[in-house]
């Protein structure tokens, strides 16, 4: 017989936590986990390797933590639920814009086999590109919820996150790994984020030269 389901019966879904650097994404996930152990749901926690700021452990910037399963290929993840006599009814995975691409299928499979998704992510790279994987997700899920930072220039919603090289915003062709180079990241709004040598097409830029704003 089907455990007890604290989601008022329905079952499986996916559900996207997305949004900039310092918006308070891990801090969210671990906020829906713990609200589920109140209530004994079986509950794990994944998170790709590529990742090796804390290592295993999620941290949210106020100091939450908790224990994650890494992952490389994320059919590992399929063998952690099979192995678990439990049958957890819900699946959280932090910065999942680093996954591999496979990811999305495991995710899809998951939700259809009545497991609730929770997975939280960057939406946009420095250069206020999407992540592939978390615009994919973004389109499947059931529910979206889109965090803002604060802009550090203005106090706007910061939606945009910011790179700095060097004491230099980052250029749009810099390398996503740099060596020797001193580099930190920030929160803007889309009228602050600062990207230099970003290519627009000529009309853009006639456009953008031209217009003259109110
Ligand atoms: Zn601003």
């Amino acid at each position: 017989m089907a455990k007890f389901n604290v989601f008022n019966r329905e079952y499986g879904w996916i559900e996207l936590i997305c949004g900039p650097m310092f918006a308070g994404k891990s801090e969210e996930l671990l906020r829906k986990i713990k609200r589920l152990e109140y209530a004994d749901v079986d509950c794990l926690l994944f998170k790709p390797k590529i990742d090796t700021r804390n290592k295993s452990l999620i941290k949210s910037r106020n100091g939450k933590k908790m224990l994650a399963i890494e992952f490389d290929d994320p059919f590992e993840i399929y063998d952690v639920l099979s192995k678990n006599v439990n049958h957890p009814q819900v699946v959280a995975i932090d910065e999942i814009q680093f996954a591999d691409p496979k990811i999305i299928e495991v995710v899809e499979v998951l939700a259809k086999k009545g497991i609730i998704v929770y997975a939280a992510g960057l939406d946009n790279d420095f250069r206020n590109n999407p992540f592939p994987i978390t615009s994919s997700l973004a389109s499947m899920a059931e529910h979206i919820t889109k965090l803002s930072a604060i802009c550090t220039e203005c106090g706007a919603p910061g939606t945009c996150t910011q790179r700095i090289i060097d004491g230099e915003p980052a250029s749009f062709n810099s390398p996503i790994f740099l060596i020797g180079n001193i580099e930190s990241y920030t929160v803007r709004c889309r009228n602050h984020h600062e990207i230099t040598d970003k290519k627009f097409s000529k009309k853009s830029d006639k456009f953008i030269k031209n217009y003259k704003e109110i």
